[in-house]
């Protein structure tokens, strides 16, 4: 049995204080959120911190409203169940909601946080194991080393990002508000990662996310976020899409956003999306070069269970054009 290395925990009740702990300890500190990644990760000695900062009692962090009818404010330490079964999001933003209920299992979305999904470290078959199983093998750069078992010629790490909320939360538009013991500012939430597979998120030193914020809803939009996984009961995504499309009274793309997961270090927007669909009304034909150019944006390497580079790489085209194809029905475009 794996247990968990000791600890000391804190539990603030507010977010300053929370910042303060952070501040006081620097990198010694891991934040908690739901601890569905956090603690496996402990178990496995990929982290060992040495305090854990558990933000469950801030309930300023919890919730889901909108603000002033300007944003729709989603508390980092909502859980993913609250974001399936909350109707403010899955009808106006169902791209998210559907991407909350496909993360692992039901009990893991009734523990695990959108804070946490955000902040999912990168993973890779090398990494994602026992500290013993580790030893049998040099350290690679995702623990400190100098060499990748998976691209064995690389000179960085190649781990996979693969938080299912995020790619649905940059198609959205989402913003994060990030908060540290001296300052706050709000955040693209595409600009939250470095595309690094060591360190994968854009984060300052005693950084939180205290909140997700999304804009307002318009009658004339539709998302969706499609996954493909080994084990539909629970597994990490093979390749997931988000696509939110908006359209004019007269059946014209106003504007599109394609986001492929778990084909790279970061979450990867497909650029061409926009470019071949705004200002067009869709077409089949039109659909297929977006899903050739998706297919093009995904750069798998040999690090995700029970696939090929190749597979995913492929997937990523065939989930973009239904993904499209299932948006602009919705909205009674094709
Ligand atoms: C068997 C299994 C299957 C899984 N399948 C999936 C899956 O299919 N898709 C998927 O996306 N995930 C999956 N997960 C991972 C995990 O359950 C989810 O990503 C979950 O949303 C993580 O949230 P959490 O609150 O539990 O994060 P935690 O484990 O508490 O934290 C994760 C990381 O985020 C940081 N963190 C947490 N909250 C904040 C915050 N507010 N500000 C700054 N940093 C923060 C932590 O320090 C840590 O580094 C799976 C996990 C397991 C064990
Ligand atoms: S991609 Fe390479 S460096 Fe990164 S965790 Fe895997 S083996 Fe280690």
């Amino acid at each position: 049995m794996l247990r968990l290395p000791k600890a000391d925990y804190y539990a603030p009740l507010s977010l300053s204080e929370a910042c303060s702990i952070l501040a006081e300890h620097g990198k010694e500190v891991k934040v908690l959120g739901g601890g569905t990644d956090l603690l496996v990760a402990c178990k496995l000695r990929n982290v060992t911190p040495t305090f854990l900062l558990s933000l469950s009692s801030i309930s300023e962090l919890k919730g889901i409203h909108f603000h002033e009818g300007e944003y729709l404010k989603i508390g980092a330490m909502t859980s993913l169940h609250d974001l399936i079964v909350d109707s403010s999001i899955s009808d106006h933003y169902p791209a998210l909601s559907q991407a909350a209920a496909l993360v692992g299992t039901t009990q893991l979305q009734y523990m695990g946080t959108v804070g946490g999904n955000l902040c999912l470290n990168t993973r890779c078959i090398y990494y994602n194991q026992s500290e013993t199983w580790r030893k049998s093998r040099d350290v690679c750069f995702k623990m400190g080393g100098n060499v990748c078992h998976v691209v064995p010629k690389g000179k960085k790490c190649y781990a996979v990002f693969s938080g299912d909320t995020v790619p649905a939360l940059i198609a959205l538009d989402a913003k994060v508000k990030l908060v540290n013991n001296t300052e706050e500012r709000l955040v693209s939430v595409s600009r939250l990662y470095t595309g690094d597979g060591k360190e994968p998120l854009a984060l300052k030193s005693g950084d939180l996310i205290s909140e997700i914020r999304l804009p307002p809803p318009t009658k004339s939009q539709s998302s969706t976020y499609l996954k493909y996984r080994e084990r539909e009961a629970i597994d990490f995504p093979m390749v997931g899409v988000a696509v939110r499309m908006d359209t004019s009274d007269d059946g014209i793309c106003t504007g599109c956003k394609v986001v492929l997961n778990a084909v790279d270090c970061g979450p990867t927007e497909v650029p061409q999306a926009r470019e071949l669909l705004e200002g067009k009304a869709p077409t089949s034909d039109l659909i297929q070069e977006v899903a050739v150019e998706a297919e093009k944006r995904a750069h798998p390497v040999a690090n995700t269970p029970g696939s090929t580079p190749a597979y995913r790489r492929k997937l990523s085209g065939i989930l973009t054009h239904r993904a499209l194809h299932q948006v602009a029905n919705g909205l009674g475009m094709l």
